[in-house]
């Protein structure tokens, strides 16, 4: 009988799973709250939990998969299958994760962390089309992103491989949480692009429905600045520019370091869409090098919030190759 893969996606509010068949295909999708209540104890018990619902459900024993694949927020230890500094989840003490699924399903286990597993997932079935060099920007509340390169997940010495977001795309910029200055996630997060928006409309005297939202104290979000540019918005149309800018910067210096075939931009702000891609591109092909331009190409992610499971299961292939 062919086996199956299991991903889940572990997050602040849900809990996401699937059950895949080896290529990936999702066969089944399902969802549970996370409860953060007391320290998160209730995270772990409540996977099991739905797991061994399901599977009884599906009529399916734990020897019809290869492998569970989870990915995590927090520091995540690859190897001894624990998590530790998951704020989002409770989780300040260290959660003995792979030792507590393992013994309750019975499936072997594995766990990285959840831009890594997204990476992996855009990578194996989205816009990475399975290529061996694939790097994986998610513009969100933050700015996280996974390197794949030869085929492997970079995890670098203690795993802060990857940390896409604090690339320093102006020395002189914006104060980050990680305490630098200018880094990309100050300007290209979706709360980045509103602070870009609020500085320049200080600056800005011409006619703008842009600037009179934010001068109202209405609520402005990125979406608005994108919307306001793809309508022809003065500032709104300055503000992206200088987005378009940073982000370009930072694909040019990505491409420059590991010339990937693909380097797939996803997350909430990425739902800006072609124009965004475009004018990405436009500084992008400006600061890469010769050949990092003609090879590595810029494309939007596909999978949107399936990334997470797809890519967390593929995992399970990677892991128990080796
Ligand atoms: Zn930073």
């Amino acid at each position: 009988m062919l086996k199956k893969l299991i991903g889940i996606d572990l997050g602040g509010t849900t809990v996401k799973f699937a059950i895949l068949t080896e290529e990936g295909e999702v066969q089944q999708k399902w969802s549970i709250e996370t409860d953060i209540q007391e320290a998160g104890k209730n995270i772990v018990p409540n996977i099991i939990e739905s797991i061994n619902h399901r599977l009884e459900l599906y009529g399916l024993s734990a020897d019809a998969f290869i492998g569970i694949g989870m990915g995590s927020p927090g520091t995540v230890d690859r190897e001894k299958g624990t998590v530790i500094g998951a704020f989002n989840l409770n989780w300040s003490t260290l959660q003995p994760v792979k030792e507590l699924i393992e013994a309750g399903t019975g499936i072997p286990f594995y766990i990285d962390n959840d831009a890594n597993v997204a990476a992996l997932g855009e990578r194996w079935k989205g816009a990475g089309e399975n290529g061996a060099d694939v790097v994986f920007v998610t513009l969100g509340t933050g700015v996280g992103g996974g390197i794949i390169a030869d085929g492997n997940l970079i995890h670098g010495k203690v795993g802060a491989a990857g940390e896409i977001g604090h690339i320093i795309v102006d020395s002189e910029g914006y104060l980050c949480t990680c305490e630098n200055q200018g880094c990309l996630e100050t300007v290209a997060s979706a709360t980045g692009v509103v602070r870009l928006a609020r500085d320049f409309s200080e600056k800005f005297s011409g006619e703008s429905e842009l600037k009179w939202l934010i001068d109202d104290g209405q609520e402005v979000t990125a979406k608005t600045v994108f919307e306001q540019a793809k309508r022809g918005d003065k500032l709104a149309l300055i503000v992206v520019d200088k987005f378009y800018y940073y982000l370009g910067l930072a694909c040019g210096n990505i491409g420059n370091i590991l010339n990937p075939e693909t380097i797939v931009i996803g997350g909430g702000v990425s739902a800006a869409g072609d124009m965004l891609l475009k004018g990405v591109e436009e500084y992008f092909l400006k600061y890469a090098f010769p050949t990092v331009k003609t090879s590595t190409k810029l494309k939007l992610a596909q999978l949107g919030n399936d990334a997470g499971v797809i890519g967390a299961a593929s995992l399970v292939k990677q892991s128990s190759k080796n």
